[in-house]
């Protein structure tokens, strides 16, 4: 709302607020002057029936509306002067239309200011609002103790549509005014307000105002009850959980449930660890270690030495890559799952009921499971995009990219998230020719854009063409060669690129494994993931999903985080359930220089519209990124202006993903820049740029009032003169 509009609503207001001083028409408003004029207003209401309405409602909105008091006593007036009837009909509509001026004077004046500064505190309140706003405003109203004003500037200030408080006002108030107007028809024997809103109602009231919360609960309860019409809930189950899934997600919950001694089968059809194990995560950081050892041999001098080369074979790279799978595989293994107390299943699992799956064995055999509770842990697979010509030239993805026995000699990487831009450089470091294509204007557009330049940048200077603009329209077998057309966007003409190549890599993102598992059959929702509530929790209360499938993260970090609360709930659910907390979400891509992210970056604070101040410390200036040759990236903390409260951080520079754990454990326990600056860090150490970052910020807070005090305090105690501070 313009400046201009909100100088209209501050005049209005002290328009009627200067009048309602200035001519003292509190007085007016109290009880003994009602009660010793009321015949003269009855007297009024007589001859001038319609006018005397019509000033009376008037009166009453323009109380409201500026939140004075006295709109309890005119309520009784109404009753005195017009009668139940009447009475009862100005006064609903006077006070839920003033309500709403209010309302809507508040959310002018305030709303913008106030979530701007707390939005992201507020980030809890405002989703509780949306989904549930009527309900608790209906209960505010039903129950008089809640002042009537403050609920009025209170909801004005959440995303509650005016409409919705209108009419939730208005049926919500009236049991109420029925109350007070009603009493207003007996005013001379209404001795004090205390009188009329006694403890015995006011609890009337209270229980009122339960009601609909109660309704709600009860709502959900037959919602959740009508899922099941059509099942034969079995008499009992062989297990408590049966868990879809032994990736990140699934391999977790299923350690809880056996850690709290529930009986649990865990379902895997394919591998053990699932994607993170097999094709993800640590396939990825154990080829992109050995192409950065690579890349230290390339820039050898720049740390002293005169030459060195390295000799290598793709293959005994692609063989170090699986050694470390294996290495790593014990921690997922079926060995030690059946160990920790989990029945672990090798098959392909389908949910057939809300409490039976059925298991096809590797072997053939199937087995049928009764269970009180089911987490689906599934994951994702990479999307191909169906782009023309994509068959027929081939492609190779996160899945198929590991079985490589020879390097690729001119790659082509499709995508700039993170998959796609730490593969093409840990191929470009291996001295393959990467070209990367990206749809979007920059690669990495999550984050920041300085973020997207530093990374391109470094990408082009390793040899990578980066193609950022560029969508890929088709492919094309041109004299034998394959060939990417693509077509540049941006200002001015459309231009077609054409890209040759040897392979292909699609990396645009991941689609999570919904089919073929009994999802659809039994009417489990979902669209691009499985539709989960806070608790995890599908349309059918006691089936569950977490991690890649449940999204809307696709980390191993969120997967094993949602897979706590998917178990803790599907194990004791209804004696106690918990909301997944996403306040605290951290993240890395693993390119050099690396880049890792908890909260908010600059780009989505302003997608918010929360305020925020930037601290930036260059990496540059560190004395041990120095020393390794590795001085470049920054620490950049957004904070609450004025406040040394974190909203976000973003670090860029060598091992970024694990200097920002002090930053998350920071956000995480509401642990400000102030403790993080006092607090030792070890020199020289790259975690150093923590507090430095810290530092920077205190600089630019510093005090300068109690400072040139202490400059005069300084100058005294060396005996100088006034004017000869410094
Ligand atoms: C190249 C790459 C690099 C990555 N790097 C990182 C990283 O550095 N850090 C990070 O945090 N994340 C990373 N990820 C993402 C991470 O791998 C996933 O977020 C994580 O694996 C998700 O775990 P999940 O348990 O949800 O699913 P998954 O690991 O996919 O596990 C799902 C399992 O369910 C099984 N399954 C499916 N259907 C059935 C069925 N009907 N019956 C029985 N079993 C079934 C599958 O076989 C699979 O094993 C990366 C991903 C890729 C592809």
């Amino acid at each position: 709302m313009s400046l201009d509009k909100r100088w209209i609503v501050v005049i209005a207001l002290a328009a009627v607020a200067g009048a309602y001083y200035w001519f003292d028409l509190g007085s007016y408003l109290s009880l003994d002057f009602v009660k010793s004029r009321q015949a003269e207003l009855e007297a009024w209401r007589a001859s001038r029936p319609l006018a005397a309405a019509a000033a009376f409602f008037l009166v009453y909105v323009a109380v409201t509306a500026v939140s004075l008091p006295g709109a309890t006593i005119m309520t009784l007036a109404a009753g005195a002067i017009f009668g139940l009837g009447w009475g009862l009909l100005i006064v609903s509509f006077a006070s839920t239309i003033g309500a709403t001026l209010a309302f809507l004077a508040s959310r002018t004046l305030f709303r913008g200011w106030v979530q701007a500064r707390f939005g992201d505190r507020l980030r809890a309140v405002n989703a509780g609002v949306e989904r549930d706003g009527a309900f608790y405003l209906f209960t505010l109203r039903l129950v008089p103790a809640f002042p009537f004003f403050l609920i009025n500037l209170a909801m004005g200030l959440t995303p509650i549509r005016a409409s919705t408080f209108y009419w939730v006002s208005q049926v919500g108030m009236l049991a109420g005014t029925v109350v007070y107007v009603n009493a207003g028809t007996q005013l001379a024997q209404v001795d004090s307000l205390a009188g009329i809103a006694s403890p015995g109602l006011l609890g009337s009231f209270a229980l009122l105002g339960v009601f609909p919360l109660v309704a709600r609960k009860a709502l959900d309860f037959f919602q959740a009850r009508r899922v099941y019409a059509r099942w034969q809930r079995p008499a009992r189950f062989d297990r408590n959980l049966v868990v879809i899934g032994a990736g990140s997600a699934g391999l977790v919950t299923a350690y809880i449930a056996a850690a709290v001694r529930a009986k649990v089968t865990l379902v895997e059809k394919h591998r053990m660890g699932g994607d993170c194990l097999n094709t993800g995560c640590v396939p990825s950081k154990a080829l992109i270690r050995s192409a950065k050892l690579l890349s230290h041999v390339a820039r050898a001098n720049e740390f002293g030495v005169r030459h060195a080369e390295a000799e290598f074979e793709f293959a005994d790279l692609m063989d170090r890559v699986k050694r470390v799978i294996g290495e790593i595989e014990p921690h997922d293994s079926i060995e030690r799952y059946t160990g920790l107390g989990v029945d672990v299943v090798e098959g392909s699992a389908r949910i057939v009921s809300p409490w039976e799956v059925e298991i096809e064995r590797h072997d053939g055999s199937v087995q049928r499971l009764t269970t009180r509770s089911i987490v689906v842990a599934t994951g994702a697979r990479p999307f191909v995009p169906p782009i023309p010509g994509i068959d027929q030239v081939g492609y190779l993805t996160s899945d198929t990219l590991w079985e490589l026995r020879e390097l690729p000699k001119r790659l082509v990487v499709i995508g700039g998230g993170p998959i796609g831009c730490e593969l093409t450089q840990a191929f470009a470091r291996l001295g393959s020719q990467v070209t990367q294509v990206e749809m979007l204007p920059r690669i990495m557009a999550r984050e920041d854009p300085e973020v997207s330049e530093i990374v391109a940048k470094r990408f082009a200077a390793e040899g990578v063409r980066v193609l950022a603009g560029h969508a890929a329209t088709r492919f094309e077998i041109d004299g034998g060669e394959k060939v990417l057309v693509a077509q540049r966007r941006g200002a001015g003409p459309a231009e077609e690129v054409r890209i040759p190549f040897d392979t292909l890599l699609v990396a645009v993102g991941r689609a999570a494994n919904l089919e073929g598992f009994g999802l659809e059959e039994i009417g489990v929702r979902v669209g691009r993931t499985v539709e989960t509530n806070a608790f995890l929790q599908t349309n059918y209360p006691n089936i569950y999903a977490a991690g890649d499938v449940a999204g809307p993260f696709q980390f191993t970090h969120t997967a094993s985080h949602q897979a706590w609360y998917a178990a803790v709930n599907a194990l004791f659910d209804p004696i106690r359930k918990f909301r997944a907390d996403y306040s605290v979400i951290p993240w890395a891509t693993f390119v050099e220089p690396e880049v890792a992210r908890v909260g908010l970056n600059e780009q989505e604070a302003r997608e918010k519209g929360i305020a925020f101040e930037v601290t930036v410390y260059g990496i540059d200036d560190l004395d041990r990124a120095i020393a390794d040759e590795e001085a470049h990236g920054f620490v950049k903390v957004l904070t609450v202006p004025g406040k040394d409260r974190i909203l976000g951080v973003t670090i860029v520079g060598e091992h970024a993903g694990d200097l920002i754990a002090e930053y998350v454990l920071a956000m995480k326990h509401r642990i400000g820049l102030n403790r993080i600056l006092g607090t030792i860090h070890i020199y020289p150490t790259l975690a150093e740029a923590n507090k430095y970052a810290a530092g920077a910020w205190k600089r630019a807070h510093a005090p300068e009032r109690v400072l040139r005090w202490l400059e005069r305090f300084h100058a005294w105690r060396r005996g100088a003169g006034a004017g000869d501070a410094r």
